[in-house]
């Protein structure tokens, strides 16, 4: 059945949007946190140009978007996204826009697309099908112009990128010369208008640093007032003391401390999240201010490289598995070490396959043990196999958090949503995902709400993370703001990608608008507007 809110129509999507429009009878949450009102908002060559109770202006000879019945918040900030290649390989990818995301932040978790040696990322290029590889931010900005991408993006500069650039994936100190190079890639990138500093101290290269060395990057940021964002060196057993080393470096930095998926895994460890929050208060209480950012899933995504025991963790991934290709003798050990020790994150039922590799699709969203009994192999033969025979050896799911530790992060009014995934299509033309990459910011709405007033959610959905990253005019929708818009049924806002389905697409996202121009319609899921811009902070 079509219902009259159905029926209501938005500019036709065979034309451009005009320049100057009215969003009326809207529920408008503007960002900040007040209780909604009845409001109408103007739009004028992409930028907020009034916002007023509605009945308040003069709408004679303004088109109209009849809002009644829906809400309007800024569009969506995902400061987590990982969408730093597929932005430039599907520029109109709809795994984040129709989310109610307008905007993205890349270049997380220690990785950026931009510092980048080609010699040593010459299989993503391969994988991606692109054959350029951005020296610094200046080209990389120019790269996702040109591709004129579906929101705004802008990047942070990764710790394991200039660490690779200058020192290779070698397990050793950096000599005096080395750092000062980083610091110089590190200083140009922020000069360029890199949002801040990432690190990934999990993944190769960054695992190989002494906290020093992080800290010492960290002191480039003072005085830009840019945050350092880390995927901290541990999540689990090591939790607490990964906290305070993300203290510390964040202290000899900006003072301003984003903490990437925050965490606490393992059955060992859920009991932590309590503590994580009381020592997170305390250090904002003395003047550092932090913030953290979580998906509303008790899983995580991650490449199967993660969990290879010791010593075989110490060799960068793509050096490890061009060993287990070309040496009987490296895959017998590793499999032999893998039986031996079993699986070192969670159990083997806890392992689900992610990769979006289409040979192994319709494996996709079952348990490893499983896939491997199907296979007639063991759990260790079929993990040497993925990481002998696919691309990047493949990822999977571990399944190690829980549902308590989780709401009880959601609930701090410091956690964002993020989605912590790339930009995909939803007709799988580039794979699957985590179902975060369309489901984390309605999924996020549907559990906070139950927890805080919808006002402050989308607060942390828009005008918080904004502020944080210093976006400057946008995420509140007030006048002189960028019209980064999203018009949803607060009712039934809800993400509907599953492992099952993890490309479904989200329910009660009705309209959104990037700089001003409709970029997703529910009513013509098929139609893309490309309308974002590069952002410089
Ligand atoms: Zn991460």
């Amino acid at each position: 059945m079509t219902t009259l809110r159905e029926q209501k129509s938005i500019f036709m999507t065979t034309q451009p949007t005009p320049a100057c429009y009215a969003i009326r009878k809207a529920h408008l949450y503007d960002g900040l946190g007040g209780s909604p009102l009845m409001a109408d908002v103007v739009v004028k060559d992409g930028v907020i140009a009034a916002v007023a109770a509605t009945g308040s202006l003069n709408l004679t000879g303004v088109s109209i978007i009849d809002a009644e019945g829906l809400a309007l918040a800024p569009g969506f900030i995902d400061l987590h996204s990982h969408s730093d290649r597929s932005i430039l390989v599907a520029p109109d990818a709809d795994g984040k826009i129709s989310q109610g995301i307008t905007s993205e932040i890349v270049g997380n978790c220690g990785n950026s697309a931009f510092c980048e040696k080609a010699d040593l990322i010459r299989e993503i290029l391969t994988e991606t099908g692109l054959r350029e590889c951005w020296g610094d931010i200046n080209a990389y900005a120019e790269a996702v112009t040109k591709r004129r991408p579906i929101v705004n993006i802008g990047a942070l500069c990764g710790h394991n990128t200039i660490r690779s650039r200058v020192k290779g994936f070698e397990d050793k100190p950096l000599t005096t010369d080395e750092l000062n190079q980083m610091k110089e890639l590190l200083h140009r990138a922020l000069e360029q208008g890199a949002a801040g500093f990432s690190s990934g101290l999990i993944y190769f290269p960054g695992k190989f640093s002494e906290s020093s060395e992080v800290e010492a990057l960290a002191t480039v940021l003072r005085g830009t007032g840019k945050p350092y964002a880390t995927h901290m060196r541990s999540e689990g057993n090591e939790v607490l003391p990964a906290l305070e080393e993300a203290f510390r470096i964040a202290r000899a930095g900006a003072g301003k401390l984003q903490i990437s998926h925050i965490k606490a895994t393992g059955p060992n460890n859920w009991g932590k999240a309590p503590t994580m929050i009381a020592m997170i208060e305390e250090q904002q209480r003395s003047g550092l201010a932090i913030k953290a950012d979580r998906y509303p899933y008790i899983f995580s995504h991650t490449s199967l490289l993660v969990s290879v025991p010791a010593p075989f963790n110490r060799i960068e991934g793509g050096l490890l598995q061009k060993q287990l290709r070309e040496s009987a003798e490296v895959r017998q050990n590793l499999l032999h070490t893998m039986t031996e020790k079993g699986c070192i994150r969670g159990d083997w039922d806890n392992v689900i396959i992610m990769n979006n590799d289409p040979k192994l699709r319709h494996f996709y969203g079952k348990p490893i043990a499983t896939v491997a009994a199907a296979l007639e192999l063991t759990v260790p033969e079929l993990y040497v196999k993925l990481l002998t025979e696919y691309k990047s050896g493949g990822s999977a799911a571990y399944g190690t958090m829980n549902q308590d530790a989780m709401r009880l992060f959601l609930a701090q009014d410091w956690c964002f949503p993020g989605t912590d995934a790339s930009g995909i299509p939803s007709d799988g033309s580039l794979g699957l995902c985590h179902p975060r990459g369309f489901g984390a910011f309605p999924g996020f709405y549907k559990i906070a709400r139950e927890m805080v007033p919808i006002q402050h959610v989308i607060r942390r959905m828009s005008a918080d993370p904004a502020r944080f990253f210093n976006f400057k005019n946008r995420g509140v929708i007030r006048e002189g703001y960028a019209a980064d818009l999203v018009l949803f049924d607060e009712e039934q806002l809800e993400g509907m990608a599953t492992l099952e389905n993890p490309t479904a697409l989200s329910r009660g996202i009705h309209q959104v608008f990037v700089n001003g121009q409709l970029s997703y319609t529910r009513e013509d899921p098929s139609f893309r507007g490309r309308n974002g811009v590069f952002l410089r902070f």
